[in-house]
């Protein structure tokens, strides 16, 4: 195997989704989607069910068929609009599409009739998003049409919450406008006669932030990878999760600088003394960001902090270990996680979210799971 290497820890995993379970006390249905956000999808998928949850979320109906051919069984959801090519897809692996429109609801229906299956769907309404779902005025009549067609089953109803992890008053207010939104549309369908199925509405801030998002189902993705995104965890009920990716290399070669010369491209970096220069195979092609070399990033050897030398190349990056540091070829680095500053930090460092840090570790990293 590689020196570079995603280590992923299930155990953790297991305890945040115990821990969102019982925060909660709902059925915790769990993002999946872009390889469980860089994680591994059937390993985090798995992990997931065996701590409790009762269904898995995914993007793509690839990705579902992915969890399928890997034998997992659970209800999946398929969270975005796909197109009518990708029905037979959805049929044949028993996804549960959201539906935002009657037309995608009517070819879902044709499908569904002509395999003989009674397909379920969740009804989407958008409350403030702007991205997919009816409007609350048009989800009672939606709601009325899917339940009206014999080879659908209408199994909930969901939205989604633009700004539930930001605890800033403007945003508070904000997501409960969206809430109260959702509930009238919910009154309105069940005034309509309609059932609408298991309720849902909290990503990972929603879960941390507002209990009164959490209706009969939450589906937090980044809270039970490991990233508190609004900065209370710990403070109020819920506890602070436990970061699930390790980012860790070794040590491939060791050079010694004179103190004036230089490391890596641009030349933007050289020693301020007399040092000694590690070579880490570990770089933007794996999904570091080429940004973190002028962002003085520190990783961690042996306990230690120790600071990144000049730009990250495609393959490799240079770790300045000081002189007379003793540390030896092939040493252990963590990049980031364990004893190094988390994804969460990187991501501020260059101006970005851990989601993007986590799902851009490319596919050529090995993930290794420990527990
Ligand atoms: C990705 C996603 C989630 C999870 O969001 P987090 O911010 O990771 O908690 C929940 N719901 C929908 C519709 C999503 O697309």
């Amino acid at each position: 195997m590689r020196a570079l290497r995603a280590l992923v820890h299930l155990g953790k995993f297991r305890r945040n989704v115990r821990a969102v379970l019982a925060l909660t006390g709902r059925r915790v249905c769990v993002p999946v989607k872009a390889g469980a956000y860089g994680h591994g999808a059937p390993e985090m998928a798995r992990a997931a069910l065996e701590a409790g949850a009762s269904c898995l979320a995914v993007a793509l109906a690839c990705e579902g068929a992915e969890l399928r051919e890997a034998g997992i069984d659970a209800p999946v959801l398929l969270l975005s609009q796909c197109l009518p090519c990708e029905i037979p897809d959805i049929i044949r692996y028993r996804l549960c599409p959201l539906v935002s429109d009657r037309d995608f609801a009517l070819e879902l229906a044709r499908a569904a009739e002509t395999a003989s299956v009674r397909l379920p769907v969740h009804l989407k309404i958008d409350t403030g998003m702007g991205r997919l779902g009816c409007s609350p005025e048009e989800a009672p009549g939606l709601a009325l049409r899917i339940a009206g067609l014999s080879s659908l089953e209408l199994a909930g109803t969901a939205t989604h919450l633009a700004v539930s992890d930001s605890a800033a008053e403007r945003d508070r207010a904000y997501t409960k406008e969206q809430l109260a939104r959702f509930s009238l549309a919910l009154a309105g369908i069940r005034e309509a006669g309609v059932d609408p199925g298991i309720v849902h509405a909290a990503n990972s801030g929603g879960v941390v932030l507002h209990p009164e998002s959490w209706f009969d189902m939450v589906r937090p993705g980044i809270f039970l990878y490991g990233y508190d995104m609004t900065g209370t965890a710990g403070k109020g009920s819920a506890a602070a999760p436990e970061p699930v990716m390790e980012l860790r290399s070794r040590i491939v070669f060791i050079r010694k600088l004179k103190k004036g010369e230089s490391v890596s491209y641009g030349r933007i970096w050289s020693a301020p003394r007399d040092t000694v220069i590690a070579v880490i195979p570990a770089g933007y092609a794996d999904g570091i960001p080429r940004l973190l070399g002028e962002r003085a990033w520190e990783v961690s050897i042996r306990g230690r902090r120790y600071p990144l030398a000049g730009r990250i190349c495609m393959d490799q990056c240079m770790v300045d270990l000081g002189p007379g540091a003793g540390i030896p070829r092939w040493e252990e680095v963590s990049i980031f996680g364990g004893d190094a500053p988390g994804a969460g930090e990187l991501a501020a460092r260059v101006g970005t979210i851990p989601y993007e840090i986590t799902c851009h570790i490319s596919g050529r990293v090995p993930r290794v799971y420990v527990d």
